[in-house]
């Protein structure tokens, strides 16, 4: 006889919690995962998946202009949001039905509501109680918007994927991966914008060689950058439009004025008193290494547990934790070496450390760095310039860290860390032949 209802209750169905809840399943596990607001979490519906969508479009502005210099007479192109955003709402209702599929498939029960933990090893869902053996929470994260004064005008990256109307005035506040992303999307579909930065420098964390790059091909792509600067308040004017005062006093009307000031761990309401989970100052859970929160019964993955915001992670901590469930062999996530990429224009990508980290952990370091105008900008007319830097530690030849701004810079660093996992030298790296003519190819001849 079974004691609980389900072996598993995970709570929160995105990018972490479905891998985990239909990887249980397909072991044989009687798996429930209850859903309050989109199958797919994030990633799939207000994340990655529609902001590279968004960012493919935005590009298609550049290669117009470059397609000239190649013979193509295009006459005038122009933009119509409404079609953009409608395919990509279609698209990702299509991927929520591939997801639901998934999950019915595997054999997991969803519930699209919301869950309450109501203690070690209960979980009430739309006033329906039910045990678990083991609580899975994958609440994932939330937009952090500061409280100024005309806040409410404001949106967050959840509502940016919605807008009714594309902004002509576009003002987007913070310095990570979202402001420096969302700036190129506005940018890049026409939108006049400015990225309002309160420090010295965006991306706050990035090699600082990558930080300065990236700030000079990005203000060449007409995004106005204001370090330095931070919205004080934002008022609505007569005709709908937004006036956003700054700290230093100046005034600023805007169509959309959109926060990217970071996201914290989604568990407002979740029911936690209920339980001895810990939490870090800023409602991070803490788990150990096996995942595990300090109530047995109950693990944690993903964005909730504030180690590495990404999805790949996200995946990676809900395998983990099936396959200790599972009592198959383990091994803990190795978080180092993790690959990532800012969809910027032109992307970031990045693996391993900055120049700061490595002159830190290594007692002598090595740097080559190399920019260029690639190839096809030549005929394009175009001045985007490409930057790449690699670090290695002089005792052992290994490289530590690989940088790069350019196009396709996410697409190549995923290569790149392979190699680095592998524990690649610079020797490696200059005995591997180039693929000619690409950029990627420097990577292999730096000397
Ligand atoms: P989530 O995917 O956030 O899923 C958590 C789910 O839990 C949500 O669907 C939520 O509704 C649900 N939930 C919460 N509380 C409850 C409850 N009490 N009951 C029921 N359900 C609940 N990462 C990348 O790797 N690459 C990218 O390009 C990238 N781009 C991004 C762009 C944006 C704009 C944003 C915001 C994030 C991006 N990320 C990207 C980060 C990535 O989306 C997250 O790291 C990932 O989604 C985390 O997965 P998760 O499972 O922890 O949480
Ligand atoms: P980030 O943590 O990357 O950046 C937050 C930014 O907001 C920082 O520049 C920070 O400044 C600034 N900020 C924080 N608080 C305030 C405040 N009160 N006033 C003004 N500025 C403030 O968060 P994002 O929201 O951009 O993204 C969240 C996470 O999602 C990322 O860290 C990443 O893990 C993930 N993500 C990944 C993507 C990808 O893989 N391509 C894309 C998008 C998101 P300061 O530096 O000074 O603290």
């Amino acid at each position: 006889m079974n004691t609980y209802d389900y072996d598993l209750f995970v709570i929160g169905a995105g990018s972490g919690g479905v891998r985990a809840a239909r990887m249980a399943a397909a072991r044989g596990a009687r798996v429930a995962i209850a859903e309050e607001r989109h199958v797919g979490g994030t990633c799939v519906n207000v994340g990655c998946v529609p902001k590279k969508l968004f960012v493919y479009a935005a590009q298609f502005a550049e290669e117009f202009r470059m397609a000239r210099g190649y013979g193509w007479q295009t006459a005038g192109p122009a933009f119509d949001w409404p079609t953009l955003r409608d395919n990509k709402n279609a698209e990702i209702g299509r991927l929520n039905g591939i997801y639901r599929r998934l999950l019915s498939d595997s054999g997991c029960e969803l519930m699209e509501a919301r869950a309450t933990i109501e203690g070690p090893h209960t979980v009430s869902v739309a006033g329906r109680g039910y045990s678990a053996e083991r609580i899975l929470i994958a609440t994932g994260g939330w937009p952090f918007v500061p409280d100024i004064p005309g806040r409410e005008h404001a949106i967050s990256s959840n509502e940016v994927f919605f807008l009714e109307r594309f902004p002509k005035r576009a003002i987007v506040v913070g310095g990570g991966y979202i402001a420096v992303e969302f700036a190129g999307i506005f940018a890049g579909l026409g939108a006049r914008t400015r990225l309002v930065y309160r420090g010295d420098l965006f991306l706050r964390g990035f090699d600082d060689d990558v930080r300065r790059f990236a700030a000079e091909e990005i203000a060449k792509k007409g995004v106005s950058l204001a370090f330095g600067s931070d919205v004080g308040a934002i008022g609505k004017l007569p005709d709908g439009s937004l006036e956003v005062t700054f700290r230093d006093g100046h005034r600023e009307q805007a169509d959309c004025v959109l926060y990217a000031t970071g996201r914290v761990p989604n568990v407002a309401g979740l029911g936690l008193e209920n339980t001895r989970v810990r939490q870090r100052d800023n409602g991070a859970i803490v788990v150990d290494g096996n995942l595990q929160t300090d109530e047995p019964s109950i693990y944690a993955i993903g964005d909730v547990i504030d180690r590495v915001a990404l999805t790949p992670v996200a995946l990676a901590e809900g395998m983990q934790f099936v396959r200790q469930m599972s009592g198959e062999a383990v091994q803990l996530l190795d978080y180092d070496l993790i690959p990532t990429a800012v969809f910027s224009q032109p992307a970031i990508g990045t693996v391993g450390l900055t120049e700061a980290q490595a002159r830190e952990r290594h007692a002598g370091i090595e740097v080559y760095k190399t920019g260029f105008r690639a190839l096809k900008q030549t005929l394009a007319g175009g001045d985007e310039r490409t930057f790449m830097k690699l670090l290695v530690d002089k005792a052992s030849d290994r490289v530590v860290g690989v940088h790069m701004v350019g196009p396709d810079a996410g697409e190549i660093i995923q290569g790149i860390a392979i190699a680095l996992k592998a524990g690649a030298t610079k020797q490696v790296f200059d005995a591997t032949i180039g693929v000619h003519p690409t950029a990627a190819e420097e990577f292999v001849t730096m000397r």
